[in-house]
């Protein structure tokens, strides 16, 4: 299928990646493009273009004029176009995953993956009519009813992260969509395609133009829309400091604000623990994804006397890891980019010149894949001081450390004592330990004996401290409640015998 993000134009060189406005790919202004790379052959592939004023000005007046009659179509109508698109999704969806792997690199089964993930949320938004059910009380003083609806704010944005083109973006837009308001979504400009072809599904399953608007661009459009009157509110996944920026902007110009940022998950081992399972575990979680994700697991903090046992065990099976074009039949791809590899791999210096033991150097990876890749092998470092800005920072990569700890309770004191709180998870076979981390623990998203616990879509996404600014996660019941505003009715209705003038409030 030929669509407007391969569309040649006349001299048949290809065009950049549009904007998605009204229902048309759209060029806009196109002063600025910005360069979209193959990171598994290491070279510029495609443009995008990069909004301006104009074009965030046309793409919110679009979804502002939408707005009005997609509001007023029935609940069960909006469903049912969630409903179609959840079924084109699922037939296309290996086109859409080979979008991703050719901009982020990951291999195909993950790209596959994440849109499982995605759609998860998809199919939670077709029986949203369940959700949006409102409250009623019968008599709450004579003859009054009160009851409470909760109706759409209008037009929202979405600010999405490069490590998720598809899911980011569908753990919020399904729910915005099917509870009747109008969204502007500002994709990633390092992987700007997967939106478009979304945009495009969604009016194939009939929704109507200008519900679901792509504005591509960088911090121009992020500030346009953080300043813009008529969007309403704004969710944002993104580096902490980011996220800080997008909440404290957002929030100052009187919108709602959920503002999810980065992580440093942990994984606590307990001496009991099964040490095959923990290896597995530790080595999907940290290098599925080239380490690219929100929730991969960056830390193993190993309650001795095991860690020598378990780094053995990580060290075997990441030898067994095959690392290349995410095409072929490998177990991981590349880094997005050239800068983000070197500035990851930056960090195995920084870990030698802080004392630490470099027991697998991920900088000797030969990889299955063009040389001018931005490869990374899996990395794994052990006694990583505290102190180290190996252990302090958030690397997003294929960077693992090992930091070894006397007992349960000096590594949930570490865990505790993080800037992030993101996820975290606890191997072992002791349930009362399970228990006492689980309460004892001060991170959003819990895993017991899983590595990587995203909540499914009928729980809601989210981390605690720097890894969350704002009171609403994402999906579930926290992410319908973000997206609507309640109203809350009192009724009488009234016959002659209720007349007569009376200035205080009713008693009874
Ligand atoms: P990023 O913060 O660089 O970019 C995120 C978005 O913000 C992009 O759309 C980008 O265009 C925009 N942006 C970048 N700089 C900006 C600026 N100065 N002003 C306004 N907007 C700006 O993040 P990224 O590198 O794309 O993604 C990786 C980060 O996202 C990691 O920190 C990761 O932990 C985080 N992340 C968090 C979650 C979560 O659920 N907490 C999920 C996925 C990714």
């Amino acid at each position: 299928m030929t669509t407007s993000i391969d569309a040649p134009d006349r001299d048949g060189a290809l065009t950049p990646i549009p904007h998605w406005i009204g229902g048309a790919p759209v060029t806009g202004a196109a002063e600025r493009t910005g360069d979209v790379f193959d990171p598994a052959r290491g070279r510029v592939t495609r443009q995008v273009v990069l909004a301006d004023a104009s074009d965030v000005e046309a793409a919110v007046a679009s979804a502002k004029a939408a707005f009005p009659q997609w509001r007023d179509m029935s609940l069960a109508r909006r469903q049912a176009i969630m409903f179609r698109f959840r079924e084109l999704l699922d037939a296309r969806k290996g086109e859409l995953a080979e979008i991703i792997t050719s901009e982020h690199g990951k291999v195909l089964s993950d790209a596959l993956g994440e849109i499982t993930r995605g759609q998860e949320v998809v199919e939670f938004a077709t029986g949203l009519a369940h959700h949006l059910k409102g409250e009623y009380s019968e008599q709450v003083s004579t003859d009054v009813d009160v009851y409470s609806l909760r109706q759409p704010l209008g037009v929202v944005g979405i600010i999405s992260p490069f490590n998720f083109p598809a899911m980011v973006s569908m753990w919020f837009f399904p729910i915005a969509i099917a509870a009747g308001n109008t969204v502007v979504l500002k994709p990633s400009e390092k992987d700007p395609s997967a939106a478009v072809w979304i945009g495009e599904l969604l009016k194939e399953a009939g929704l109507p133009d200008g519900v679901f608007t792509v504005l591509q661009g960088d911090k121009v459009a992020v500030d346009g829309l953080l300043e813009h009157p008529d969007v309403r509110a704004i969710s944002f996944v993104g580096s902490t400091p980011i996220a800080q920026y997008i909440y404290e902007t957002a929030a100052r110009h009187g919108k709602r604000v959920q503002a999810l940022g980065g992580a440093k998950n942990h994984m606590l081992v307990l001496p009991d623990a099964d040490l095959d399972l923990v290896a597995d575990s530790a080595v999907n979680a940290g290098f599925g994804s080239a380490g690219e994700r929100c929730m991969a697991i960056s830390v193993v903090v190993a309650v001795e006397p095991i860690a020598d046992e378990l780094v053995a065990k990580v060290r075997e099976r990441i030898a067994g890891l095959r690392i290349g074009d995410g095409r072929r039949s490998c177990d991981m791809g590349p880094l997005v980019t050239r800068q983000h590899r070197d500035k990851v791999a930056s960090y195995i210096d920084i870990a030698i010149a802080d004392g630490a033991e470099v027991v697998v150097d991920g900088r000797d990876v030969v990889a299955d894949g063009d040389p001018n890749g931005f490869w990374l092998g899996p990395t794994l470092i052990d006694r990583v001081s505290t102190a180290s800005r190996v252990y302090t920072e958030e690397i997003f990569g294929p960077v693992l450390a090992v930091v070894r700890v006397a007992s349960y309770e000096d590594g949930v004191a570490l865990i505790n004592s993080g800037a992030f709180g993101n996820g975290t998870a606890i191997f072992t076979n002791d349930g009362g330990a399970a228990r006492r981390f689980q309460r004892e623990v001060e991170v959003g998203m819990i895993g017991i004996n899983v590595p990587i616990p995203v909540p499914v879509a009928t729980f809601s996404f989210g981390g605690w401290r720097q890894s969350l600014f704002g009171d609403a996660k994402a999906h579930g019941s926290e992410g319908v409640k973000f997206y609507t505003q309640q109203k809350a009715v009192t009724a009488r209705w009234l016959d002659p015998s209720h007349g007569g003038v009376d200035l205080g409030f009713p008693q009874n």
